[in-house]
């Protein structure tokens, strides 16, 4: 998509251990338009879907998730990071090493919100190695609910996520698709190979 990519140009910067600093419009302040154009995209890509409910991770996928969400007049759950107080339910859990905090967390779903009946989106800011993704999906499972697909604004082509995911036979969309950081410059995968 080439709006995030454009705007990836002029305010992304490479940080070392391969992370990318979107502070400007997705990771701190967010840029609202761009999240809403983010979400006419999703919805594009999975009008036929016959989605149900949005499920992020929080917090940076919750921006391009409640837009979605938004769209498609759907819900729009996130997988908490930590344990809150008001959670005394019975949850939904899977185990997530963070890629940008180097920290291992049990994020949770109360049940009540995820239901067998449910057609799932899943949607988060960054793909790298798939982790949170991946966390998202055995959450999925254990609600057995389908699995629409995963949207993603940010896939880091040269991790290990995107096949993590397509390996299981997740459908997975990503909007701006990067192949290297090499010499610090943010390179796209190019179109041809976006097919
Ligand atoms: P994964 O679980 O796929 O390894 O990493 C995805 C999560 O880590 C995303 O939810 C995102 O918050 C964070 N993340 C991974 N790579 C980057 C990156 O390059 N930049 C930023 N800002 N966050 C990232």
């Amino acid at each position: 998509m080439k709006l995030l990519e454009d705007r990836i140009r002029e305010d992304g910067l490479v940080l070392p251990g391969n992370v990318l600093k979107v502070n400007q419009f997705l990771n701190h302040q967010i840029d609202s338009e761009l999240m809403y154009a983010l979400a006419e995209e999703f919805v594009k890509l999975y009008k036929d879907e016959e989605i149900t409910k949005i499920l992020t991770i929080e917090a940076s996928g919750i921006a391009p998730a409640i837009m979605t969400g938004l769209l498609l007049r759907v819900p729009v759950l996130f997988a908490r990071k930590q344990k809150s107080s008001t959670m005394n339910e019975s949850l939904y859990t899977a185990e997530v090493y963070s890629y940008t905090k180097k920290v291992k967390n049990t994020v949770s779903v109360d049940e009540k919100f995820l239901k067998k009946e449910d057609r799932v989106l899943i949607i988060d800011d960054f793909l790298a190695n798939g982790q949170a993704v991946q966390g998202l999906i055995e959450i999925c499972h254990e609600a057995h609910a389908d699995i629409v697909g995963v949207g993603i604004a940010i896939e880091k082509s040269f991790q290990e996520g995107a096949e993590l995911i397509r390996n299981q036979g997740v459908r997975l969309e990503s909007l701006a698709r990067i192949s290297s950081f090499a010499d610090n410059k943010v390179h796209f995968v190019e179109d041809a190979d976006n097919e």
